[in-house]
């Protein structure tokens, strides 16, 4: 159903806005005040948003640099209530007890607007994992329906960028609904699904029919990857990613992994920017006879994560902590799911307080073989 349509640049702020009147629209913006750049909620920064580099607002939109947290948490919230519970026991009969239970709702219609290829394929990683699974998680369902992603092609490479290593490159649109990239004073607008057509045609006052035929764009599009892709280093040159589970199970015992993970000290700062990472802890917060069940993101380098009630921990140490989560990354979903539980954005090496490099990490492991 691919269809082309070209927006111009001077009207993107105008469909941002039009489309933020009929759904939650989440922006790529730097946040001046706290130094970091997140998707935020369109219509709650609006007032203090600067569309270019204005230095004289709180916000400004930031289409080049990556977003330190990635869009999972829009659709997977680091914490959510799963219900509200009360009951009522009858103290003279213990057995006797009523319980009342309203599971939460989740939000309504919601755009992702401006997501970088490689966050596109991290929500379809997480997709397999809760939509599509043997058991279907109604939460994340519910918000992923709900969601239609618009991503858009990277001109700028960054130095911890390796999506071309892992199955990806930076103009690879699969599991988008739109994509964009910058053609001169325009952006071209690559309709894929039905939620995008929807789009398209809801708000065809800004996108018009592209006037140049397909093989045009194809080549602007081929252009601009080629371009990109050739700016980032691959890091285990001669080995194919489809090899390195196989690798993985032989190398499991490899004296390798307590070298590599020596310096990790088990804050789980990769796990929470990771934009595939999935794991969740449930909690009950209880007050008398009422209170809410919820869930918050978990990560496997944590003591806690494996720590079992009688007290033993099957990975008490953390070089078999970090193997668990590099194994889960580049082996276990690989044989679950038919990829690579990294998509190769770089986040974790971004922010990991003590420089742990996961390609070195990888190519140190791969070259065990
Ligand atoms: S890893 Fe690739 S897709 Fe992701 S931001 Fe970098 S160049 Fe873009
Ligand atoms: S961010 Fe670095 S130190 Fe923290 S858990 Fe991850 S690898 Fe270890
Ligand atoms: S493991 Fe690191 S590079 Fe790979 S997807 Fe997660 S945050 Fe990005």
């Amino acid at each position: 159903m691919e269809k082309t349509y070209i927006l111009k640049k001077e009207n993107l702020g105008s469909w941002l806005l039009a489309m933020a009147k009929d759904a939650d629209v989440f922006v790529p913006a730097e946040d001046r005040e706290n130094s970091i750049i997140n998707f935020f909620n369109l219509s709650r920064i609006e007032p203090e948003l600067g569309w270019g580099r204005e230095q004289d607002k709180p916000y400004s939109l930031n289409l080049e640099e990556k977003t330190r947290l990635s869009p999972k948490q829009i659709i997977y919230p680091q914490s959510e209530d799963l219900l509200d519970f009360s009951y009522q026991k009858n103290m003279e009969q213990l057995d006797d007890v009523e319980i009342s239970i309203a599971p939460s709702k989740t939000d309504g219609k919601q755009i992702i607007f401006g997501l970088k290829p490689c966050d596109v394929q991290g929500i379809a990683r997480l997709d397999a994992v809760f939509a599509e699974g043997v058991v279907k998680d109604s939460y994340y369902m519910d918000r992923r329906n709900n969601t239609t992603l618009i991503a858009r092609g990277c001109n700028t490479v960054y130095e911890d960028c390796f999506c071309t290593m892992v199955e990806g490159s930076p103009y690879n649109f699969e599991n988008a609904d739109i994509g964009m990239y910058e053609l001169d004073d325009d952006y071209v607008v690559n309709v894929f699904t039905e939620k995008g057509r929807q789009l398209a045609d809801k708000y065809g006052d800004f996108l018009k029919p592209a006037p140049n035929d397909a093989d045009y764009y194809s080549k602007a599009l081929d252009d601009r990857e080629s371009q990109s892709s050739e700016k980032i280093n691959a890091l285990w040159e001669g080995t194919d990613y489809k090899d390195i589970p196989e690798i993985m199970n032989a190398n499991f015992g490899a004296e390798a992994w307590k070298e590599v993970s020596k310096k990790c000290i088990g804050c789980g700062a990769c796990t929470f920017v990771c934009p595939t990472c999935y794991c969740f802890d449930i909690r009950d917060e209880k007050d008398n006879q009422q209170g809410q069940r919820y869930r918050c993101w978990d990560f496997c380098t944590s003591y806690l994560y494996t720590l079992e009630a009688s007290g033993h921990n099957p990975r008490a140490e953390l070089s078999q902590r970090y193997r668990n989560k590099i194994n889960c990354k580049y082996n276990y979903n690989y044989r679950r799911h038919g990829h690579l539980y990294c998509v190769g954005c770089g986040r974790c090496i971004d922010v990991c307080p003590v420089n742990m490099d996961i390609r070195e990490i990888v190519g140190t492991i791969v070259k065990e073989k």
